[in-house]
Protein backbone atom coordinates (compact mmCIF):
# COMPACT_ATOMS: atom_id res chain seq x y z
CA UNK A 1 0.00 0.00 0.00
CA UNK A 2 1.10 3.44 -0.26
CA UNK A 3 0.73 6.14 1.87
CA UNK A 4 -0.71 9.22 0.31
CA UNK A 5 2.11 12.03 -0.10
CA UNK A 6 2.16 15.03 2.28
CA UNK A 7 3.67 18.07 0.98
CA UNK A 8 4.64 20.56 3.49
CA UNK A 9 6.27 23.82 2.15
CA UNK A 10 8.43 25.66 4.65
CA UNK A 11 7.61 29.40 4.45
CA UNK A 12 11.39 30.64 3.01
CA UNK A 13 13.36 32.57 5.80
CA UNK A 14 13.50 36.32 4.76
CA UNK A 15 17.14 37.37 3.63
CA UNK A 16 18.77 38.85 6.53
CA UNK A 17 20.12 42.42 6.11
CA UNK A 18 22.90 43.46 8.29
CA UNK A 19 22.63 47.86 9.31
CA UNK A 20 26.30 48.64 8.82
CA UNK A 21 26.11 51.23 11.46
CA UNK A 22 26.80 51.81 15.32
CA UNK A 23 25.01 54.63 14.80
CA UNK A 24 21.46 54.22 16.76
CA UNK A 25 20.21 57.75 14.71
CA UNK A 26 21.17 55.50 11.29
CA UNK A 27 19.99 52.08 12.05
CA UNK A 28 16.44 54.11 13.28
CA UNK A 29 15.70 55.69 9.32
CA UNK A 30 17.07 52.71 7.39
CA UNK A 31 14.85 50.17 9.33
CA UNK A 32 11.83 52.58 8.54
CA UNK A 33 13.35 53.21 5.05
CA UNK A 34 13.22 49.13 4.87
CA UNK A 35 10.46 48.26 6.25
CA UNK A 36 8.66 47.25 3.27
CA UNK A 37 10.37 45.40 1.94
CA UNK A 38 9.84 41.69 3.65
CA UNK A 39 13.72 41.65 4.63
CA UNK A 40 15.17 40.48 8.29
CA UNK A 41 16.76 43.43 9.54
CA UNK A 42 19.42 43.26 11.85
CA UNK A 43 22.11 45.93 13.49
CA UNK A 44 25.82 45.20 13.27
CA UNK A 45 26.77 42.90 15.79
CA UNK A 46 28.52 44.88 18.99
CA UNK A 47 31.80 45.48 19.26
CA UNK A 48 32.45 44.79 15.76
CA UNK A 49 34.42 48.61 14.72
CA UNK A 50 35.18 49.05 11.43
CA UNK A 51 38.24 51.79 10.46
CA UNK A 52 37.03 54.67 8.33
CA UNK A 53 40.16 54.92 6.71
CA UNK A 54 38.97 56.08 3.06
CA UNK A 55 39.23 59.88 1.67
CA UNK A 56 35.65 60.15 0.47
CA UNK A 57 32.25 59.13 2.16
CA UNK A 58 31.83 56.35 -1.00
CA UNK A 59 35.16 54.70 0.26
CA UNK A 60 34.13 54.65 3.63
CA UNK A 61 30.73 53.21 3.08
CA UNK A 62 32.41 50.58 0.89
CA UNK A 63 34.67 49.45 3.43
CA UNK A 64 31.87 48.92 6.30
CA UNK A 65 29.85 47.05 3.85
CA UNK A 66 32.16 44.93 2.98
CA UNK A 67 33.34 43.95 6.34
CA UNK A 68 30.09 43.94 8.29
CA UNK A 69 28.91 41.29 5.38
CA UNK A 70 32.41 38.90 5.86
CA UNK A 71 31.84 39.20 9.85
CA UNK A 72 28.76 38.36 9.60
CA UNK A 73 27.93 35.96 6.38
CA UNK A 74 25.10 38.74 5.27
CA UNK A 75 23.81 40.91 3.44
CA UNK A 76 25.70 44.53 4.86
CA UNK A 77 24.15 47.98 3.86
CA UNK A 78 26.73 50.80 5.25
CA UNK A 79 25.73 54.59 4.86
CA UNK A 80 28.68 57.07 5.07
CA UNK A 81 27.33 60.77 5.78
CA UNK A 82 28.10 63.79 6.75
CA UNK A 83 27.51 67.52 6.33
CA UNK A 84 29.81 69.94 4.09
CA UNK A 85 29.69 73.61 5.29
CA UNK A 86 30.43 75.87 2.06
CA UNK A 87 32.32 78.76 3.93
CA UNK A 88 34.56 75.87 6.13
CA UNK A 89 35.92 74.30 2.56
CA UNK A 90 33.72 71.07 3.03
CA UNK A 91 34.65 70.16 6.44
CA UNK A 92 33.74 68.55 8.56
CA UNK A 93 32.69 66.33 5.83
CA UNK A 94 33.97 62.83 6.04
CA UNK A 95 35.19 63.61 9.62
CA UNK A 96 31.57 64.65 10.31
CA UNK A 97 31.10 61.96 13.46
CA UNK A 98 34.75 62.97 14.56
CA UNK A 99 34.31 66.69 14.89
CA UNK A 100 33.86 66.45 18.79
CA UNK A 101 32.86 63.74 21.66
CA UNK A 102 29.09 64.45 21.72
CA UNK A 103 26.03 65.48 19.56
CA UNK A 104 25.69 69.03 21.56
CA UNK A 105 29.66 69.35 21.35
CA UNK A 106 29.87 68.96 17.29
CA UNK A 107 26.98 71.27 16.56
CA UNK A 108 28.91 74.30 18.99
CA UNK A 109 32.37 73.51 17.22
CA UNK A 110 30.65 73.97 14.26
CA UNK A 111 28.62 77.20 14.91
CA UNK A 112 31.83 78.46 16.75
CA UNK A 113 33.97 77.86 13.34
CA UNK A 114 31.51 79.03 10.95
CA UNK A 115 31.77 82.66 13.31
CA UNK A 116 34.95 83.22 13.06
CA UNK A 117 35.38 82.54 9.39
CA UNK A 118 33.19 85.08 8.50
CA UNK A 119 33.84 87.49 10.99
CA UNK A 120 37.97 87.05 11.58
CA UNK A 121 40.85 87.25 10.19
CA UNK A 122 40.87 86.49 6.23
CA UNK A 123 36.90 86.58 6.15
CA UNK A 124 35.37 88.62 3.32
CA UNK A 125 33.47 90.85 5.67
CA UNK A 126 30.47 90.38 3.26
CA UNK A 127 27.18 88.28 4.17
CA UNK A 128 27.80 85.36 6.12
CA UNK A 129 27.55 82.28 3.62
CA UNK A 130 26.01 79.46 5.61
CA UNK A 131 25.30 77.21 2.65
CA UNK A 132 26.14 73.59 3.45
CA UNK A 133 24.91 70.13 2.13
CA UNK A 134 24.61 66.75 3.81
CA UNK A 135 25.98 63.83 1.75
CA UNK A 136 25.11 60.10 2.36
CA UNK A 137 26.95 57.32 0.31
CA UNK A 138 25.15 54.08 0.62
CA UNK A 139 26.70 50.66 -0.31
CA UNK A 140 25.46 47.24 -0.17
CA UNK A 141 27.58 44.10 -0.03
CA UNK A 142 26.42 40.27 -0.46
CA UNK A 143 27.69 37.69 2.16
CA UNK A 144 30.63 37.56 0.77
CA UNK A 145 31.74 40.94 1.35
CA UNK A 146 31.38 42.01 -2.90
CA UNK A 147 30.40 45.40 -2.84
CA UNK A 148 27.31 45.14 -5.40
CA UNK A 149 25.32 48.59 -5.51
CA UNK A 150 26.41 51.99 -4.38
CA UNK A 151 24.49 55.27 -4.71
CA UNK A 152 24.56 58.77 -3.45
CA UNK A 153 22.22 61.51 -2.01
CA UNK A 154 22.62 65.43 -1.67
CA UNK A 155 20.72 67.56 0.41
CA UNK A 156 21.84 70.87 -0.04
CA UNK A 157 20.80 73.38 3.23
CA UNK A 158 21.89 76.08 5.57
CA UNK A 159 23.14 76.20 8.86
CA UNK A 160 21.35 78.44 11.40
CA UNK A 161 22.97 80.49 14.40
CA UNK A 162 21.27 78.50 16.65
CA UNK A 163 19.25 74.54 17.26
CA UNK A 164 16.02 74.24 16.64
CA UNK A 165 13.71 71.21 16.93
CA UNK A 166 14.30 68.07 19.38
CA UNK A 167 13.86 65.37 17.06
CA UNK A 168 16.58 63.61 14.93
CA UNK A 169 20.32 63.14 15.66
CA UNK A 170 23.73 64.84 14.90
CA UNK A 171 23.82 68.25 13.47
CA UNK A 172 19.64 67.73 12.99
CA UNK A 173 18.63 71.03 14.62
CA UNK A 174 21.09 73.64 12.80
CA UNK A 175 20.57 72.25 9.31
CA UNK A 176 17.72 73.78 7.91
CA UNK A 177 15.97 72.65 4.51
CA UNK A 178 14.54 75.93 2.59
CA UNK A 179 12.44 73.91 0.56
CA UNK A 180 10.57 72.98 3.45
CA UNK A 181 11.32 75.91 6.15
CA UNK A 182 12.17 73.56 8.80
CA UNK A 183 15.69 71.55 10.05
CA UNK A 184 15.87 67.92 10.20
CA UNK A 185 15.45 68.18 13.73
CA UNK A 186 11.72 69.50 13.42
CA UNK A 187 10.86 67.14 10.87
CA UNK A 188 8.82 63.93 10.90
CA UNK A 189 10.43 61.02 10.07
CA UNK A 190 8.35 60.68 6.60
CA UNK A 191 9.64 64.55 5.94
CA UNK A 192 13.06 64.07 6.64
CA UNK A 193 12.96 60.43 4.69
CA UNK A 194 11.62 62.12 1.42
CA UNK A 195 13.87 65.25 1.77
CA UNK A 196 16.76 64.50 3.34
CA UNK A 197 20.40 63.17 1.93
CA UNK A 198 19.77 59.33 3.34
CA UNK A 199 16.20 59.06 1.93
CA UNK A 200 17.48 60.83 -1.49
CA UNK A 201 20.01 57.72 -1.71
CA UNK A 202 17.70 55.31 -0.57
CA UNK A 203 15.18 56.10 -3.13
CA UNK A 204 18.13 55.63 -5.86
CA UNK A 205 19.29 52.28 -4.34
CA UNK A 206 15.67 50.85 -3.83
CA UNK A 207 14.52 49.04 -7.04
CA UNK A 208 18.29 48.19 -7.72
CA UNK A 209 18.03 46.22 -4.23
CA UNK A 210 14.04 45.40 -4.53
CA UNK A 211 15.73 43.70 -8.41
CA UNK A 212 18.18 41.88 -6.88
CA UNK A 213 16.65 40.12 -4.08
CA UNK A 214 14.22 39.17 -6.48
CA UNK A 215 16.59 36.99 -7.77
CA UNK A 216 17.72 35.63 -3.95
P1 LIG B 1 29.61 58.25 9.90
O1 LIG B 1 28.90 58.17 8.58
O2 LIG B 1 29.28 57.14 10.81
O3 LIG B 1 31.07 58.53 9.74
O4 LIG B 1 29.02 59.50 10.69
C1 LIG B 1 28.45 60.57 10.07
C2 LIG B 1 28.21 61.69 11.06
O5 LIG B 1 27.65 62.76 10.28
C3 LIG B 1 27.19 61.38 12.14
O6 LIG B 1 27.76 60.95 13.32
C4 LIG B 1 26.50 62.73 12.33
O7 LIG B 1 27.26 63.52 13.21
C5 LIG B 1 26.57 63.32 10.94
N1 LIG B 1 25.33 62.98 10.19
C6 LIG B 1 25.17 62.06 9.21
N2 LIG B 1 23.90 62.03 8.79
C7 LIG B 1 23.25 62.92 9.54
C8 LIG B 1 21.89 63.32 9.60
O8 LIG B 1 21.00 62.83 8.90
N3 LIG B 1 21.62 64.28 10.50
C9 LIG B 1 22.55 64.85 11.30
N4 LIG B 1 23.81 64.49 11.32
C10 LIG B 1 24.16 63.53 10.44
Amino acid sequence: MTLPSTTTTAAAAPTVLVIASGNPGKVREFAALLADLGLEIRPQPEGLEVEETGQSFAENARLKAEAVARATGHWALADDSGLSVEALGGAPGIHSARYADSDAARIARLLEELETAQTGPGSSGTAPNRNAHFTAALALADPSGAVVLEVEGLCPGTILEAPRGAGGFGYDPVFSVPEAGQTFAEMDHARKAELGHRGRAFALLRPKLQALLARV
